[in-house]
């Protein structure tokens, strides 16, 4: 059940409470409605002193969308979920018909911006704007829920895998299993060493196995340097053979080339990881491989949301989660800064860029539309809630 955030007369952010609570709240008069997303009650009355438990929220951030969920860690239950939905596609396409626009009016002979020469040096942690947006997006909804929501420490999925726990290559036969944490942890480094893809016929999106390049039947070993992914057509074609007998020689040889510890963690996850210590929570991190492991071993399905509630070492031995339906947020961006529409071929189509504001609505305005039955064509927009965050 996703439950409702309260704060207090002086906004002070209380227990979150049950669905029927807040209803029986709203309906008795003893709270109001403060923000419809998230969905956020204000007390009328005063509230006796009780300091509220701190909660963890937990992200699990991802190139298109991020997960979010807020966990109570002594009863493992989900309280809040939501799915954030990136706009980097948008962001790079934006930049790129700027471009457009720009290069055209050169050629036109049209006033124009001179183009830069590539001689100014970025910034130490400079992130690109799609990469910065995403961070912010995480950002932004992280101190959103900090806002209505009692927060004291904060869980993120910043790598991939662990470089420690591999950092010993020869692997015990029992710790080699499939299902233990380090089982998880060394499966998602061959996953990054070898691309997401088979070694051998380099499809993607399909079940990959960890495959022996010198089969053990062979004399080959459990190290690291000795595995790696292959689809099971090509594990069961290959059978009893090493990669250079299959026809694949290169693979003994990529395969004796470390991953760097660097490529564990991307650069966005660390920009994040960076920001969320500046609000100086304890910010705990987990990596890819104990998401998986902690999501397989309590048997909770695969979504962005409940990959997020299982971020960690801190997730509890039972995570409730049946019956939260996770808040879908699509990030929307701001205004932009083209000057007007163009076509394919980058000639003006749309008037001059005018306010942000249409007639007294901006963009992300809840609005209800009150429109006549006799008439399609008439009717009002009035606000049911301003979100101006
Ligand atoms: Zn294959």
């Amino acid at each position: 059940m996703s439950f409702v955030f309260v704060v207090d007369q002086h906004r002070k952010p209380l227990d979150p409470v049950h669905p029927g609570r807040a209803r029986y709240l709203l309906t008795s008069g003893h709270a109001a409605v403060l923000r419809r997303y998230p969905f956020t009650l204000i007390l009328k009355e005063a509230k006796p002193d009780a300091e509220p438990a701190p909660l963890r929220v937990k992200i699990d951030p991802g190139s298109k969308t991020t997960g979010l969920a807020v966990v109570n860690d002594t009863t493992g239950a989900v309280l809040w979920a939501g799915e954030l939905s990136h706009r980097g596609d948008m962001i790079k396409e934006g930049l790129r018909k700027r471009a457009g626009v720009r290069r055209s009016r050169r050629q036109r002979h049209t006033r124009y911006r001179q183009p830069r020469f590539a001689n100014r040096t970025r910034p130490k942690g400079w992130l690109a704007p799609s990469l910065k947006s995403r961070v912010d997006n995480v950002l932004s909804w992280v101190a959103r829920i900090r806002r209505w929501c009692p927060i004291g420490a904060i869980s993120m999925e910043l790598a991939r895998f662990d470089p420690q726990a591999l950092a010993n290559p020869e692997i015990a036969g029992a710790e080699y299993q499939r299902g233990t944490l380090f089982g998880y942890e060394l499966r998602e480094y061959l996953l990054e060493k070898w691309g997401r893809q088979c070694a051998y016929c380099h499809q993607r999106n399909v079940p990959l196995q960890m495959e022996h390049i010198v089969p053990k039947a062979r004399g080959g070993t459990n190290r690291v340097t000795n595995l790696t992914v292959a689809c099971g057509p090509c594990n069961t074609k290959k059978g009893t053979r090493t990669a250079e007998e299959f026809g694949f020689p290169q693979i003994q040889a990529q395969a004796q080339k470390p991953l760097t510890d660097a490529a564990a963690v991307n650069s966005t996850r660390w920009a994040l990881y960076e920001q969320l210590k500046a609000t100086r929570l304890s910010v705990e991190t987990g990596t890819g491989g104990r998401t998986k492991f902690n999501r397989s071993i309590r048997e909770i399905p695969k979504t962005h949301w409940l990959d997020a509630a299982n971020v960690g070492a801190s997730t509890p031995g039972t995570v409730h989660w049946q019956g939260v339906h996770p808040l879908l947020i699509v990030a929307k961006g701001r205004q932009d800064r083209q000057m007007c529409h163009v076509n394919t071929i980058g000639f003006p189509v749309s008037k001059a860029k005018g306010g942000s504001r249409v007639q007294g609505f901006t963009t992300g305005d809840m609005v209800r539309a009150i429109v006549p039955a006799t008439s399609k064509k008439v009717g009002n927009l009035c606000w049911t809630s301003r979100d101006q965050v």
